[in-house]
C-alpha cells in the first residue's frame, strides 16, 4: 500500500472495528506491502455495509457474526477460507466483492454451528449422502467419473449428488460443481440474494451466473470455460431467468428478516 494511503487505511480499519466488530489484520507500520490495497479495503467496507444493511443494521451484523478477524494470507489457489470469527482472503490477488460476501456468509453460518446451511438444505428439499452419490456415478447416471470430476464438458460433476460431498441439492442453485455442498450452497445463495438486481458490486456476477445457462452446449465462456451449458439449464436457470423466484432467494430473505427480530 502506498504510504499516502495509510491514513485512509487506518481510518477504514477503525470504522470496521467500531461499527461492525471486524478486525482487519495487517502490519500497517511495516515499510513492506501490508497486503491490502486502498481499493480492496474500500470494497471490503462497502460490502460489509451491504451485508449489514440487509441484516437490518450493524447491530444485527455484530450479533450474527459476533466478531470477525479478516486477514490476507497464502492459502493456495482458492480465493478465501472461513471459520467462525475468522476469514482468510488470498494474498495472491485482491479479493472480489463476491469472495468477501461469500466468506462472510460462511463465517455467519459457522458461528451458528453450520446450522444455517443445514436449514437451507432442508428448506429446499435436498440431502447429503456420500455413498448414494458414489453409487449414482458408479451406475453412470451422473456427470462425473466414479472417483471424481473430469476436465471435459459434461463431466465436471454438476448434477445432484455428483460432488465430493454427495450433496443432492434440490430445486435450483445458481450453479454447482465437484466442490459444491450445502455450506457452499448457503454462501452462494447469500451472495446471489444480495447481488440479484440490486445494482451493487455483486450484481453483474449474479446476472452472469444465471445467464451462463442460456449459452449453447460447447460454448466457451471467458470466465467459466467450456461446458454443455444448455444441458444444465433446467438445473440452474430459474423460471423466466428471475432468481428472486427461487426457493433459495426466499430462504435468505426470510433468514435476514428473522434475524432482524
Ligand atoms: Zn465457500
Amino acid at each position: 500500500m502506498d504510504k499516502s494511503d495509510r491514513p485512509f487505511a487506518l481510518e477504514t480499519v477503525n470504522q470496521l472495528r467500531d461499527n461492525f466488530r471486524v478486525e482487519v489484520r495487517a502490519d500497517w507500520e511495516a515499510e513492506s506491502e501490508s497486503g491490502w490495497s486502498r481499493d480492496e479495503l474500500e470494497r471490503l467496507h462497502r460490502n460489509i455495509n451491504l451485508m449489514a444493511t440487509a441484516m437490518g443494521g450493524s447491530d444485527r451484523f455484530i450479533t450474527n457474526l459476533d466478531h470477525v478477524t479478516i486477514q490476507k494470507d497464502d492459502i493456495g489457489s482458492h480465493g478465501g477460507e472461513a471459520l467462525a470469527h475468522k476469514v482468510t482472503l488470498s494474498a495472491r490477488r485482491p479479493a472480489t466483492a463476491w469472495t468477501i460476501v461469500h466468506e462472510l456468509a460462511h463465517a455467519w453460518d459457522a458461528k451458528h454451528g453450520w446450522r444455517l446451511s443445514m436449514a437451507l438444505e432442508k428448506y429446499t428439499g435436498g440431502f447429503t449422502h456420500r455413498t448414494l452419490g458414489w453409487l449414482k456415478r458408479w451406475l453412470r447416471s451422473g456427470d462425473a467419473g466414479v472417483s471424481g470430476a473430469e476436465k471435459t464438458p459434461g463431466r465436471f460433476g454438476r448434477l445432484p449428488g455428483c460432488n465430493a460431498a454427495g450433496y443432492f441439492y434440490a430445486r435450483q442453485p445458481s450453479g454447482s460443481n465437484w466442490n459444491f455442498n450445502r455450506k457452499e450452497d448457503f454462501a452462494e445463495s447469500v451472495a446471489m440474494y444480495l447481488g440479484w438486481q440490486n445494482g451493487n458490486d455483486l450484481s453483474a456476477w449474479a446476472e452472469l451466473r444465471i445467464n451462463l445457462y442460456l449459452l449453447p452446449n460447447g460454448a466457451q465462456h471467458e470466465r467459466f470455460g467450456t461446458d454443455n451449458w444448455a444441458d444444465y439449464k433446467k438445473y440452474f436457470y430459474p423460471e423466466n431467468g428471475d432468481y428472486s423466484q427461487t426457493l433459495r432467494w426466499k430462504f435468505v430473505d426470510e433468514l435476514l428478516k428473522q434475524h432482524r427480530v
